[in-house]
């Protein structure tokens, strides 16, 4: 990086604000409060907005074009979203305030839950979980609860298939329960006759992805839960890739017990980066007295009556509840935006959404079909997973593609997972991209695959226009350097 940061900007004395007349008694600063190892720049306004902009380039963002990041869902989001999240309403209400006082927070609170209910068929949901790994090991424990409180002890396991996220294996682990892998088959589906061997009174349930980390939809799902159920199991459904199914099928309707949604992959809240998510639990009746506490409920009883004292909407505890899993009523913020999202696009334009990532997901494949290995030979939903690599081309790796794409100012796909598959490369394009954007990008994905044949190097020393070049990733994993510091440059 050639542009001075702005700390090397800083010049004794510079200014950026003017303070205002000072209107109250003047005082000390406290000593102790003063920290002579935090030397802040001294910089104008103008340092300031050139230094955030600056930052704000070397970044890539949806905002800026196509981020087809395979599991994430990087769809565009809004602005209207960003519009609702700020209304003062919302934004100056405190989490301690009375019920009374905040009745149209709850309000939405409830109506998203009414509105997630819809989607999935689910008879109950939380919405206080975080995120999606939260929201996966706020699932197990009730899977674990339901089954302690049935004096069913000895079940203790847990059946995950290989095309599973990594964040299965891990929610089931801290649960304190053991994990079982499940090969797949040669469809991408799971083997059924691997499962077989677990069916018994040690049998917690399964934690399936449908449509799994292949972008396929299992076609035995309804066997799979049938099978689980009879064996006394229950079926964990890792709900973030809701974004193939929404508007078109109910998970609950096909035997899925309990799931969780990412509000901030299909219902559109920017995310990556660590920026708030949210990861609502979805249950059916049998599961709803074990839902963390507390979730919104309508006082049926105080519309009929109109009693102006007795709030319309209100927390409740389920009897049985796990506890709580997060502070306060979870991320709010995101609740808002989801809700608008849900909200602008009524009941027909999320089907028409999830239909539009389903048909550019498999539009795109059907561009680079011929090109690039795909392993699993099927028509797939919202995202697919090919090779990234050509008989031809020998010395490339997926990582050398992925790495080129930055070149051309677009987002790589997510590559080497899920780990069934060599070379992975798993590419999700999202119902928001145009024809256009997805055949610019099929484009450039072809043109790589002719440099790899006729000009290799120029894919293994890629990127090579970006403000930072090829990383050594295991070092920069292991020698994390996250903020300034002035000795270290
Ligand atoms: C993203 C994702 C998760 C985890 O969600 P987070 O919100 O990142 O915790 C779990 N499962 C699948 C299939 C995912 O794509």
């Amino acid at each position: 990086m050639t542009e001075p940061l702005i700390f090397e900007l800083s010049i004794p004395g510079r200014k950026g604000v003017r303070l205002p007349e000072l209107d109250v008694p003047e005082s000390e600063l406290p000593a102790d409060l003063l920290r002579d190892d935090l030397p802040l720049p001294e910089v104008s306004e103008v340092d300031v907005v050139r230094h955030y902009l600056r930052l704000s380039q070397l970044n890539y963002a949806v905002d800026k074009g196509i981020y087809p990041l395979g599991s994430c869902t990087m769809k565009y989001n809004p602005k209207i979203n960003e519009v609702a999240a700020r209304l003062p309403g919302f934004v100056g209400i405190h989490p301690l305030q009375d019920e009374l006082t905040v009745q149209g927070a709850l309000y939405l609170m409830y109506h998203l839950q009414e509105q997630l209910k819809a989607i999935s068929g689910f008879d109950a949901i939380s919405l206080q979980p975080a995120a999606g790994a939260h929201g996966e090991l706020t699932g197990v424990l009730i899977m674990r609860k339901y089954h302690l409180d049935r004096g069913e002890t000895q079940r203790d396991t847990m059946l995950i298939p290989d095309s599973a996220h990594g964040t299965n294996p891990a929610s089931t682990s801290m649960s304190g329960l053991r994990v079982v892998e499940i090969p797949s088959d040669a469809r991408g589906n799971v083997d059924l006759e691997a499962m077989k061997a677990y069916m018994n009174e040690r049998l917690i349930g399964i934690m399936i992805t449908n449509p799994n980390t292949l972008g396929l939809f299992d076609e035995n799902l309804e066997a799979i839960c049938q099978m689980v159920h009879e064996a006394g199991g229950l079926v964990y459904g890792d709900g973030a890739n809701m974004n193939a199914l929404m508007g078109i099928m109910r998970p609950a309707e096909i035997g899925i017990d309990v799931m969780h949604f990412n509000l901030h992959k299909t219902f559109s809240t920017p995310h990556g980066g660590g920026g708030p998510g949210s990861g609502p639990v979805g249950v059916v009746a049998k599961l709803a007295d074990f839902l963390p506490a507390p979730i919104v409920v309508k006082e049926v009883d105080a519309e009929e009556e109109a009693e102006e004292e007795a709030p319309l909407y209100t927390f409740y505890d389920p009897p049985k509840s796990i506890g709580r899993v997060k502070s306060f009523w979870g991320h709010f913020s995101v609740m808002i935006k989801a809700y608008t999202y849900i909200r602008m696009l009524g009941d027909e334009g999320v089907r028409r959404a999830a239909e539009y990532a389903v048909l550019n997901a498999n539009y795109l494949l059907s561009r680079i079909r011929d090109v690039y290995p795909l392993p699993y030979d099927r028509i797939c939903k919202h995202e697919f997973v090919v090779e990234g690599r050509f008989e031809d081309a020998p010395g490339v790796r997926a990582l050398d593609i992925a790495k080129r794409l930055i070149d051309y100012g677009v987002h790589p796909p997510t590559n080497y997972f899920p780990l069934i598959v060599h070379e992975a490369l798993m590419i999700e394009p999202t119902e928001t991209e145009s024809k256009q954007e997805v055949d610019r990008y099929a484009d450039i994905l072809l043109k790589i695959a002719e440099e790899a044949k006729t000009d290799p190097d120029l894919l293994h020393e890629a990127p090579h226009n970006a403000p930072v070049r090829r990383l050594d990733e295991v070092y920069a994993a292991r020698q994390k350097i996250l903020r300034y510091r002035r000795d270290q440059q």
